[in-house]
């Protein structure tokens, strides 16, 4: 075949370009963030493509998201200049592996058609068999053994393959409850997600016909983001790989995320192993960001052991510094960063103005996400969530507000419905159809529908005291929520509204926030997620408690959930620019032009877990997620946290991250908390650039707070002090000893609106010594110590 001009190996760097050009054989590009991995793997593709060496449904190419395939499809079709027709193996391990199973389900004694369970099935499905081995399930909860199976699976441990030193697993119960599963799951002709990789696994290891079908047919394999791939895909690599060897992996040790989920870094030194004589191709120019963004992201990893260790430089000079700010609390920060948005949207500091798409929030847990949409929506700023619902979407949110909604209006029957079972009631299919007929006959909502059932004892045994329980509670939550309950005499012909006994009391004197808490609490959701032994429950308790927050800046249950019932209805809004809000997980392999860091607190980032586990794994990981963060950014990089965070409507003092301080100084410019200081980052409000004398800011604002909070004896706050002691001995530095000055605090006048932390938002009156008299909007007038107060932004 004639060559074709290949216009496009113009664009690359020599390493690139002999990592492209190496068609054949094994390659293994090694290389950080932004160096052009991903490029070189699509300019790769092309070049098969062009060179005639492979049509488009011989390559297989696993990428980590469809997102990432359906921009690589599109990447390749550019770079020929030409639509690329059918390129079916390009997708994520789950995608590929659906097809190929459906093709070979037979040898896995599967049908064609079958069925991919979601995690709600598989732990029904899970109970179901926990139930029949007479298993406490309270003890022994069906989401643990689903997160052991995974583990497993992830390992490529079929039931017949898990090793002996597991045997004590679940009770002693795990392997065998594991084999009963997949048994189970082969008589419902279903897989889990699982299942996917492993079913297609086991059929290329016992049928060497169809695995040597598929060594032929895909004549080039490419992994993109390969130290994310655990045991059982790498095997699957591997067998498809070793006939032709025609494997080209790409992926950054120091970018490895997944270690929670299965992934195996050392997957990337097995493969020298596994390919010998693999090229080896380092890239060290980093393409995408500037030096002061790369250097605060190498300052991070650094402090990383173990590592393999890689050079990055850029050859882009200026650029901004990564600039660090410290704030009052997580809803400052979030207005701070609203505001910073719409003056980089417009142009500033002699930058030109970005696209909202040119933007992103990136945040460590999803809980914090839902501060930023509140504000964005208050503020009229387009948002997108990416790689998972909105945080009103969300499952465990959507529960409970559908409580909550079921205690103002009980008539709402999708409320009802949604909960009637969740937490499981006993309350199944027949039962939850005896209600609905029990509704529709007498012309009443599902749930006086219930209260009819109930009555008229159309329901027996456990199910009927459950329900019992739940119409008794939400008449009660009714009655705190809105006052007396109307209710409807079961049996009437006509429904007749009476007043409860309630009415004739005195209100109960409880907030809307105690009422929320106390709704997760009685009606078992809380409970329901804390026996939870998945991976996600966790974050699902951190989201109902960022929904208790929430309610704070309401004055009722009703003024919030039309709030939401807004939010809502601006989901089918138009089309444009949008500022991205994502995890840092689902960044991996993006960059944006701007990139905010918010929430960098001990206890957030790195999680408490992290920091609580034995050893330094988590807390590297957690370090490799700080680096994936600030390498995502091209220009602009802005690191924040919060000096506090409200938790169920308590204050909590919290401590800049450990990571704050490993950015190196140099690369970090400090911005002064508008809240504190009266606005701005103006050359006289600008700080010495010089991250310690942040921590140092930091720590003094702290101060008070922590006093209170008792902080003082936590070890955080004891690291933290012996931290900076030896730093300051160690590099003495003017700025390290500057303390914050008292004045600047304490500089009121009157007329001035400020924020004091148990008697909310109010306005300076009068002035004596260190005292300020303040009327308080919500608490009256009072003297309190200037030092307590800060100014409230206006
Ligand atoms: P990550 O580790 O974050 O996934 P990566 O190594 O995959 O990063 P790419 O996303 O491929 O990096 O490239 C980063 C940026 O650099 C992209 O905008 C890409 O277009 C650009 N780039 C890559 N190689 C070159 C090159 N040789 N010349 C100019 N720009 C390049
Ligand atoms: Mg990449």
């Amino acid at each position: 075949m004639a060559a074709r001009p290949a216009p496009y190996l113009d664009d690359l760097n020599p390493a690139q370009r002999e990592a492209v050009e190496a068609l054949d054989g094994p390659v293994l590009m090694l290389a950080g963030a932004g160096t052009g991995k991903t490029k070189a793997l699509t300019t790769r593709i092309a070049h098969l493509l062009n060179t005639g060496k492979a049509r488009p449904n011989e390559i297989l190419s696993v990428t980590f998201t469809n997102k990432a395939a359906r921009e690589m499809k599109e990447r390749v079709a550019r770079l020929l200049g030409q639509t690329v027709e059918g390129m079916p193996w390009l997708g994520t391990f789950h995608a590929i592996c659906v097809k190929l199973l459906r093709r070979h389900a037979e040898l896995v004694g599967l049908k064609t058609n079958f069925t991919i369970l979601d995690t709600d099935d598989q732990i029904r499905l899970l109970k179901q068999l926990i139930a029949a081995e007479n298993i406490d399930e309270k003890r022994w909860p069906a989401r643990q053994l689903a997160g052991l199976i995974d583990h497993w699976k992830n390992r490529a441990w079929t039931p017949d393959k898990v090793p002996a030193s597991e045997a004590s697993a679940f009770n002693n119960r795990g392997t065998e409850l594991y084999d009963y599963y997949q048994q189970r799951l082969k008589t419902l002709n279903a897989v889990d997600f699982g299942d996917l990789l492993l079913h297609v696994l086991t059929i290329f290891q016992d049928n060497p016909d169809v695995l040597a079908q598929y060594q032929r047919w895909f004549r080039y394999i490419l992994v993109d983001e390969y130290q994310d791939t655990n045991v059982a895909q790498y095997l699957w690599l591997r067998l498809l790989a070793q006939g032709h060897k025609n494997i080209c992996c790409v992926g950054d040790d120091d970018q490895s995320i997944y270690g929670w989920r299965g992934a195996e870094v050392g997957n990337i030194l097995r493969f020298e192993k596994d390919f010998p004589g693999a090229i080896v191709v380092r890239l060290e120019q980093n393409y995408r960001s500037t030096p002061h963004i790369l250097g605060a992201a190498s300052g991070v990893i650094d402090a990383n052991k173990g590592r393999l260790g890689k050079t990055l430089w850029t050859d882009a000079d200026g650029g901004e510094k990564v600039r660090l700010i410290g704030h009052w609390d997580g809803e400052e920060e979030a207005r701070w960063i609203g505001e910073e948005i719409e003056s980089l949207q417009k142009g500033t500091r002699g930058m030109e103005g970005f696209s909202l798409d040119d933007m992103a929030i990136l945040v460590r847990a999803s809980h914090q996400m839902r501060t930023f949409e509140d504000r964005f929506l208050t503020i009229g700023l387009p948002y997108r969530v990416i790689g998972g619902p909105r945080f009103y979407e969300r499952m465990e949110i959507r529960d409970a507000m559908a409580y909550f909604r079921l205690a103002v209006s009980p008539d709402d029957d999708l409320a009802f419905e949604r909960i009637v079972n969740t937490p499981k009631r006993g309350l199944g299919d027949k039962a939850q159809q005896k209600i609905q007929i029990a509704a529709r006959e007498n012309g009443v909502s599902l749930l006086d529908g219930a209260r009819i059932l109930l009555a008229e004892k159309g329901l027996g045994g456990k199910g009927a005291a459950e329900l019992r329980l739940l119409v008794d509670n939400l008449a009660r939550w009714h009655d705190l929520a809105v006052g007396p309950l109307e209710r409807i005499v079961p049996g009437d012909d006509e429904a007749v509204v009476i007043e409860d006994e309630a009415a004739l009391r005195p209100k109960p004197k409880i907030s809307h926030i105690e009422l929320a808490e106390q709704i997760l609490e009685e009606s078992g959701y809380t409970a329901h997620w804390q026996n939870d032994k998945t991976p996600e429950a966790p974050g699902r308790l951190e989201n109902l408690k960022e929904l208790v927050k929430a309610l704070e800046q309401f004055e009722n249950l009703q003024g919030f959930l039309e709030h939401v019932a807004l939010i809502m209805d601006n989901e089918t809004e138009e089309q444009g620019a949008k500022v991205s809000i994502m995890t840092l997980h689902a960044a991996k392999g993006l960059e944006f032009p701007v990139v905010f860091l918010p929430g960098w607190e001990d206890g957030l980032f790195p999680s408490q877990r992290s920091m609580d586990e034995s050893g330094l794994k988590g807390l590297e990981e957690e370090r490799r997620l700080a680096y994936v963060g600030i390498t995502r950014a091209e220009e602009l990089c802005t690191i924040s946290f919060a000096a506090n965070r409200r938790v169920y409507g308590q204050w909590q003092s919290a401590l800049p991250s450990r990571f704050v301080d490993e950015l190196s100084e140099e690369h970090v410019e400090v911005l002064t908390p508008p809240g504190l200081y009266g606005g701005g980052y103006g050359a006289a409000g600008m700080a010495a650039s010089a991250s310690p004398k942040m921590m140092q800011e930091a720590q003094s604002n702290l101060h008070e707070r922590a006093a209170e909070a008792n902080v003082y004896n936590s070890p955080g706050w004891k690291r933290m002090q012996a931290r900076s002691a030896t730093r300051s001995m160690s590099q003495p530095r003017e700025s390290r000893n500057m303390i914050i000055d008292a004045d600047a605090v304490s500089a009121f006048t009157e007329g001035d609106r400020v924020f004091h932390k148990k008697f909310g938002y109010g306005t300076v009156t009068g002035i004596e010594g260190d005292k300020l008299d303040i009327a308080f909007e919500k608490a009256g007038s009072k003297k309190v110590v200037a030092k307590f107060v800060i100014e409230a932004d206006r």
